[in-house]
């Protein structure tokens, strides 16, 4: 292995230990193509599934592989209008499984979201059934504090380039702590405890996924 390579083996599997002690299922593997297998086996073939933006959800390609067995899904992006991307947006909250990835994790087990709208945050703290977050090991941060640190200043940003969208962040590459219209960090989740256990499970995989 790389020294890379040990020390997100490492890291990963002292975070699955600590989400499993705030009753998170937690789980650690080596590659996308586990992650994407267990993802599936974590999923009934009768759920209604639907999704919040995530590169690293769609990087292990478990959307597709949802839609190749018959899934149902809560997709926005099949909008015919705003109207109708509004209503299932909102229907998304009442979904059975979710998925989303997390902005960063604290190696003690927290994990840590910025939304704009704040419908993926909405549905991470209450609503579907069951929330599955797919992480890599790039995700992980000491402590709750460097993870705020991480989702603000470095996954935003990022984040902010990916849209048609107007903020200080995407000029700069900086935070300047916005209140722009078009400002993606509206809200800024911690999610310290899974308080119905197991409601929200995170696979954290050894490879980077997203950013
Ligand atoms: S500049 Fe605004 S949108 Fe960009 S990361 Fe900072 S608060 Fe978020």
């Amino acid at each position: 292995m790389t020294p890379v390579e040990i020390r997100n083996k490492n890291i990963i599997n002292e975070t699955v230990k600590a989400l499993k002690s705030r009753h998170f299922d937690a789980y650690a593997v080596d590659t996308k193509e586990e992650a994407l297998s267990l993802a599936l086996s974590l999923i009934p073939k009768e759920d209604v599934v639907s999704f919040g933006g995530s590169a690293s959800v769609d990087s292990v390609g478990l959307k597709e592989a949802l839609y190749a067995r018959g899934q149902k899904f809560i997709d926005r992006s099949a909008a015919k209008s705003p109207e109708d991307a509004e209503r299932l947006q909102r229907e998304a909250l009442l979904c059975d499984t979710y998925l989303m990835s997390a902005n960063a994790i604290g190696a003690d087990g927290t994990i840590v979201n910025i939304d704009g709208n704040g419908n993926r945050v909405a549905a991470l703290c209450y609503g579907p059934k069951q929330v599955i977050i797919i992480a890599g090991a790039n995700k992980i941060t000491h402590d709750v504090k460097s993870a705020i640190e991480r989702a603000k200043y470095y996954a935003a940003p990022v984040n902010a380039a990916r849209f048609d969208i107007g903020t200080p962040c995407k000029e700069k590459g900086l935070c300047n702590v916005c209140k722009c219209p078009d400002c993606i960090c509206a809200q800024i989740l911690i999610t310290r405890l899974c308080r119905r256990a197991g409601r929200i499970k995170v696979i954290l995989t050894k490879e980077s996924l997203g950013f």
